[in-house]
């Protein structure tokens, strides 16, 4: 039996299929959120990776920004309880998942069974999110997949002091004309995005282990200066960004069998 669950963000669009709750059977990322056609691309390409069609599918779920838009679903769940179950499912172990987005970042405090017990939650300022990478990259020419690569090769980080995206933008703009190099100022980037949201993380309770969720989880940059501001390991893998679909397809799941129960 096959389950969906879709991730409808404010920049991305995400899904997950998932067999009999328990197996990866397709995924798809579209870099386009809600209220463009990226959900259906995503639902489109979902379907293709996996092999199958609409028809195959027992149950959808939607979840994030965009989920009350989305009328294919059979149902809908927060964003918040989304990641929780797709972050347990991956890292049974994790009590402080932190999701950094394209437009907010927050952080999850999980119990030893995956519950939600307690979040924060930026989503009033574009620093300390996607969004102030994207500017940034958009700044420096570089797709955001290569702020990591310059990253990596910083030996003396720049920098930023500005904690306003606009601010911060003229500031890397002065910085690259006065001759800072590229690697040292990425490595400022990503460490400003770590500084910012370390302070959400210690205002929430840093419990380990730690992991990183969402697509600024993918850029090792913000990884790694995020271990260094904490002081602990950040658990990662290639499901970061899909960790809200991977939930939703969960919710999906216990849905046909709860029903299944009841029919019994
Ligand atoms: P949302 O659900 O709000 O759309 P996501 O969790 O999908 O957000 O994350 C989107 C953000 O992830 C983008 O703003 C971008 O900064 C970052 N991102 C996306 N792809 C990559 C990548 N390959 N490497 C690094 N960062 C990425």
């Amino acid at each position: 039996m096959y389950t969906l669950g879709i991730d409808i963000g404010s920049t991305t669009s995400k899904c997950i299929i998932l067999k009999d709750g328990t197996e990866i059977a397709g995924k798809s990322i579209v870099v386009a959120g809600t209220g463009t056609d990226g959900p259906h691309l995503a639902l489109e390409e979902v379907l293709k990776d996996a092999g199958l069609t609409r028809d195959d599918i027992a149950c959808t779920i939607a979840t994030g920004y965009g989920r009350k838009l989305f009328e294919e679903a059979e149902g809908e769940v927060s964003e918040l309880s989304c990641h929780a179950r797709g972050v347990h499912f991956v890292f049974p172990d994790v009590h402080t998942v932190i999701d950094i987005g394209g437009q907010d970042a927050k952080v999850l405090s999980l119990n030893e069974k995956g519950r939600m017990m307690n979040f924060v939650m930026n989503d009033k300022c574009a620093a300390g999110t996607g969004r102030f990478l994207d500017v940034m990259a958009n700044i420096l020419k570089l797709d955001i997949s290569q702020l990591e690569v310059e990253a990596a090769k910083s030996e003396n980080p720049a920098s930023i002091s500005s904690t306003c995206t606009v601010f911060a933008e003229s500031e890397v703009i002065s910085q690259l004309a006065a001759g800072t190099n590229l690697p040292d100022l990425v490595a400022g980037i990503c460490q400003s995005v770590a500084t910012r949201v370390a302070s959400l993380v210690r205002r929430a309770g840093v419990r380990e282990k730690v992991c990183m969720s969402g697509g600024v989880a993918r850029n090792a940059g913000v990884r790694n200066a995020m271990a260094k501001e904490l002081g602990v390991e950040i658990a990662y893998n290639d499901m970061a960004q899909l960790m809200g679909a991977l939930g939703a397809s969960l919710y999906a799941y216990d849905k046909i069998k709860s029903g299944e129960n009841t029919a019994q």
